[in-house]
């Protein structure tokens, strides 16, 4: 996931002050905190590069957690899928009821060059100090997997059995994509011709400190996320000596092409998840803002151009447009006869790849500018927060933490949850652990860390979540 998007979404969806923690203190459940802190040691690193991947590490992983968890790999049916991601089946004593999936990933992303002197403490040293567990993966998303096998542990230790069968699919290459993981996985799952009744996986989680209501604790169940769409624009012109320059070179017509991009942003709507946020949103702010959220008919022009003013809140209401790269040039002297740049795009619930591209081809108007289209998919239709499993999430999170305010969301960035969207009509994004605005900062960057009682508490949410989905 990234980290930016990570963030917007926290921030546009308001959270606010971290809850007097009313879970006991994290030394009397130190177990999950120093399983997550050794969890960080192992440099389960997905490159782009994938040659560069270190897959010792990533069977390591595998070996700490079966060590780790033995009631769990002893007692539920676990299968390797591509090697290295896992699938774990907890058959429910109710087969004929569709199984649930909890979806986690436990590859991370590497850490930039030039930024490891910045640490404060090495990123996969899995230090435990100052209240938090330092290191990457330590948020993304190492944490939901260590708390969905405390929470199974503890919960076989007692006897429990789930009506419902439960699945959990932890993926190994979500960083890069999820290809060999949450895709394959997902098509494992077809050929069985399983149906899940719903996915909760990576995505909305519980924010401390919103600037929107600084004094509640807001969870996020993201029931949509924005698509992935890059384009690529090829351009060709006359090349020659800069000595006589040609007239339109591919490098003027391209620069010409991007602003002309940047000059023509798409248009800032109102859509579902987004409208929804509001109206959940409603009751807990001022009365005037409570009325322009409740009142969207009246005041959805204004609504938009407020959030659209932002660059935190702009990608909740536009399918937005970034000029990400840009090539160009062999000499200082050589007018070049082609250049090409990447513009990534992250669509609003609705759009689709084709409309995008109709209207980039028109703005840009240039047929010496080949544009090749590489999309992510369209993403999965908005989740029913009318259904069962929205309010068992939401149950599972005022059950654990009373007063948390939870409403639904549009997640910015794009998870492996959409791999599973041809097994289910509802994806709910949701992972249980807390964070402050800051610390969401550290996702995919420098001190990547989270705090000892959001470890607790995810232990916490993850065993209220599974007994309650397993109802049937
Ligand atoms: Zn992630």
């Amino acid at each position: 996931m990234f980290k930016k998007y990570l963030a917007y979404t926290c921030i546009a969806l308001g959270m606010g002050m971290l809850l007097a923690s009313k879970s006991a203190s994290a030394q009397e459940h130190d177990s999950a905190v120093q399983h997550l802190a050794q969890a960080i040691r192992f440099e389960t690193i997905s490159y782009q590069q994938t040659e560069k991947i270190n897959h010792s590490a990533f069977d390591n992983f595998k070996s700490f957690l079966k060590s780790t968890y033995p009631t769990v790999f002893s007692s539920l049916y676990i299968q390797k899928i591509s090697q290295h991601s896992l699938l774990i089946e907890w058959t429910g004593t109710h087969q004929h009821l569709k199984p649930v999936l909890f979806e986690a990933h436990y590859d991370v992303v590497p850490i930039e060059e030039g930024t490891l002197q910045d640490w404060q403490h090495p990123p996969f040293a899995g230090v435990i100090e100052s209240g938090y567990v330092w290191g990457r993966g330590s948020l993304d998303d190492k944490v939901s997997v260590i708390a969905s096998l405390e929470a199974i542990e503890q919960l076989l230790k007692q006897g429990y059995a789930p009506e419902r069968t439960l699945l959990f699919a932890f993926g190994h290459d979500e960083e890069i994509g999820g290809k060999q993981g949450a895709k394959q996985i997902a098509q494992h799952l077809k050929q069985r011709d399983v149906e899940l009744e719903y996915v909760i996986g990576e995505g909305g989680l519980l924010i401390n400190d919103h600037p929107i209501l600084p004094s509640s604790t807001v969870a996020m169940i993201a029931l949509a996320e924005k698509s992935y769409l890059t384009l690529t624009l090829n351009a060709k012109g006359e090349g020659g000596h800069s000595s006589a320059p040609s007239q339109n070179s591919a490098v003027i017509r391209l620069a010409k092409a991007v602003s002309a991009l940047d000059d023509n942003p798409f248009e800032a709507k109102l859509v579902s998840p987004v409208s929804e946020m509001l109206v959940a949103f409603a009751p807990h702010v001022g009365m005037v803002e409570g009325f322009l959220f409740n009142n969207q008919w009246l005041s959805e022009s204004l609504l938009v151009s407020k959030l659209s003013e932002k660059t935190m809140s702009n990608p909740l209401v536009r399918t937005t447009t970034a000029v990400t790269m840009f090539n160009a040039g062999v000499k200082e002297n050589v007018v070049s006869q082609q250049a090409q740049a990447k513009v990534n795009f992250r669509l609003l619930p609705g759009d689709s790849t084709e409309q995008i591209l109709e209207k980039v081809t028109k703005i840009i108007n240039d047929t010496h500018i080949e544009v090749v289209a590489d999309s992510w998919g369209d993403s999965p239709k908005v989740a029913n927060m009318n259904a069962e499993g929205y309010r068992r999430i939401q149950a599972s999170i005022e059950a654990e933490l009373p007063g948390t305010i939870v409403t639904p969301g549009l997640l910015m960035a794009t998870t492996d949850t959409r791999h599973y969207s041809h097994l289910t009509e509802n994806i709910y994004r949701f992972q249980p652990f807390t964070m402050h605005m800051d610390d969401s900062k550290t996702i995919h960057s420098t001190n990547e860390r989270v705090s000892l009682d959001a470890v607790v508490n995810a232990v916490a949410i993850s065993k209220r979540l599974i007994t309650a989905v397993a109802k049937p």
